[in-house]
């Protein structure tokens, strides 16, 4: 399987991200939607893999305050609550395609 690319990525609002990928799939995520599905050791433990984070507890209004790239594989993601540890990565993101949010 090879890895998704992107190939354009919008963060034009503070409360959403948009990333259009080679194959003509949208994602289309809200800030509070990229931030439940955080990846990091934080938000999900590293050796069970269950999610520690309560989604209940990210405001649905919350923003991301920088997005950048990492690499070619990834976008580290600050949110406006201080949470910048997630690495999303091309593919964590592709799955998110076509999804609601
Ligand atoms: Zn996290």
């Amino acid at each position: 399987m090879t890895s998704p690319s992107p190939l354009v990525i919008t963060k034009s609002a503070p409360e959403s991200l948009t990333v259009e990928w080679a194959d003509g799939k949208t994602t289309h995520m809200s800030a509070a939607a990229l931030r439940r599905i955080c990846p990091c050791a934080h938000c999900v433990n590293e050796h069970t893999g269950v999610r520690m984070l309560d989604p209940a507890s990210i405001p649905d209004d919350l923003t991301q305050t920088d997005v950048i790239l990492v690499g070619n594989y990834a976008l580290r993601v600050t949110f406006a609550d201080g949470h910048n540890t997630g690495l999303f990565t091309w593919s964590v993101l592709y799955e998110q395609a076509g999804a609601a949010g």
